[in-house]
């Protein structure tokens, strides 16, 4: 596989200035299937100067000329669905079943943001000044530099754009360099779908090189990236210093709350097919199993047996439930977490180890009456380990689930709808889920609080992140 010309710069698809590139690398085996060609200081100059002009075109269309586009690309996209799920299964390694999943979704947030980008209302303000109109507007805020991680290659990307263009902006997106080819072809859809030229720009390279040019760059004026809260917090900072609007949707570390009085089964269910999804490589991912004293024992035998029995392999294989890790790095991180909480404490009842020695796998691991004191407990494993902990209270279950930085998602389960009202309540988190799995789908807004970030992705709140407010007060002449 050749991705020799993987740069969209004002509507035309090029080969970068310059003759570095990247290694595509499929998980499952490790080897190396395609080289990407990165950009230069000069690709992402030319970048900024179509989205400038693209700026220009897009926010001068209507909103109904601008809906129809979007309704096409995502026609584009549900046609061409599959060809994506091939590309993320064999660049990212996740079964073909959440790839096809990522992809069937991936059209609802485009029609999704089609249909609320004609409906950024302002409104009339009653004045105390007689004869003055006073009216809010909202005016797409500009052209805006967006950054997507390689965990879900396209519904991670296909928010940013399809708020921003829905919005009036123009955008340069840069993906993942580790999985290019499903965004590649995201963009063709929305090329094809007949948007201008300059509107959408994509870039792949050195990430750093491209932000710190992006974000210093007076044509941006908003940035949006999803990706770990070191990075998060860096390119927070260079938004910052030049007064840009950001959204950032970072790491989590979320608990998982069984109380007493629930159905087990069901539950272990649940929670063992949302830990391993995506081989625990997903930012709302439980990793704190609280599980009240009555039922623990019961807990923690079920879900060892359920997740010695996920199906790990490679994602294109029949009847693989959980693929492999996306890159190498992942492998040394994942021992490294295990190796320390049984060194603090913990029981490893089942994994904790890389299988074979082809490919990134890595078993699921569960590990039981883990100490506060374990790595595991304070930072993200972003990987296929649960960590079971002995609760008593709800009280305590909402107290040990605050006590991180962190605050993406959270899941609590009960058949008490006082108990219920309290996690809603009580839990510090962008995202609480009670009793279910209830989180990213187009209408309803996704984003985290604390060091998780800021801004939410999705529902109407995704379209206000792309608008300006403006305040327009007028007397006659
Ligand atoms: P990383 O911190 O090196 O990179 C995370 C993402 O940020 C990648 O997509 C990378 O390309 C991008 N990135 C890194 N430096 C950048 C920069 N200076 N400018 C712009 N983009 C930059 O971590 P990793 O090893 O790739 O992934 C593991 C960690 O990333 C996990 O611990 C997890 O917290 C986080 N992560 C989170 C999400 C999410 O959905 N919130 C997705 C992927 C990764």
């Amino acid at each position: 596989m050749m991705l020799d010309k993987p740069l969209l710069i004002a509507g035309s698809w090029r080969a970068p200035s310059g003759s570095r590139t990247g290694d595509v690398v499929d998980p499952a085996t490790g080897t190396v299937i395609g080289k990407l060609g990165f950009s230069e200081a000069a690709d992402v100059d030319a970048a900024l100067e179509a989205a400038r002009k693209g700026f220009v075109t897009w926010r001068a269309m209507t909103a109904l000329e601008r809906s129809r586009i979007l309704h096409r690309a995502a026609a584009l996209v549900r046609e061409r669905a599959e060809v994506m799920a091939q590309h993320m299964t064999r660049e990212q390694g996740k079964p073909l079943a959440e790839a096809r999943g990522e992809a069937g979704t991936a059209p609802e947030h485009i029609e999704w943001y089609a249909e609320e980008g004609r409906r950024a209302y302002g409104r009339v303000i009653p004045s105390r000044i007689p004869g003055a109109r006073q009216i809010v507007v909202k005016e797409p805020v500009g052209p805006v530099a967006a950054f997507s991680p390689w965990n879900f290659p396209l519904a991670q990307l296909v928010r940013k754009i399809a708020g921003a263009l829905a919005a009036g902006c123009s955008i340069i997106a840069k993906p993942p360099e580790e999985a290019p080819s499903a965004c590649i072809e995201l963009a063709k859809c929305f090329q094809e779908a007949g948007l201008p030229e300059g509107v959408l720009n994509i870039l792949f390279g050195v990430p750093a090189e491209i932000s710190e040019r992006l974000i210093a760059s007076p044509v941006i004026r908003k940035v949006s990236f999803t990706g770990s809260v070191p990075v998060g917090k860096h390119l927070g900072a260079l938004a910052g210093a030049q007064a840009k609007r950001a959204t950032m949707e970072l790491g989590g570390h979320a608990p998982f709350i069984v109380c007493d009085d629930v159905d087990l089964d069901a539950i272990v269910k649940l929670g063992v097919g949302l830990k391993f999804r995506n081989a625990g490589q997903v930012c709302a991912s439980p990793t704190r199993f609280y599980v009240q004293d009555a039922v623990y024992d019961g807990f923690r035998a079920a879900f060892t047996e359920a997740a010695k029995a996920v199906k790990v392999g490679a994602g294109a294989a029949e009847g693989t439930q959980m693929g492999p890790l996306a890159n190498a790095r992942r492998l040394d991180a994942l021992q490294d977490f295990v190796a320390d909480a049984v060194q603090h404490g913990a029981r490893l009842e089942t994994g904790g180890r890389r299988i074979g020695n082809e490919g990134f796998f890595f078993e699921p691991t569960v590990l039981s009456d883990v100490p506060d004191s374990a790595r595991i407990m304070r930072d993200e494993p972003f990987g296929p380990v649960a960590a079971l902990v002995r609760v008593g209270s709800v009280d305590e279950a909402i107290e040990r689930s605050n006590a991180l930085p962190f605050g993406l998602a959270a899941f609590a389960f009960t058949r008490s709808t006082r108990r219920a009202a309290q996690f809603a309540d009580g839990l510090e988190s962008g995202m609480v889920s009670i009793n279910h799995f209830g989180l990213a789908a187009a209408e309803t807004p996704f984003g985290g609080i604390k060091d998780s970030g800021y801004g939410s992705e999705g529902g109407t709140e995704g379209l206000e992140a792309y608008l300006s407010t403006k305040f327009v007060s007028q007397v006659g002449a």
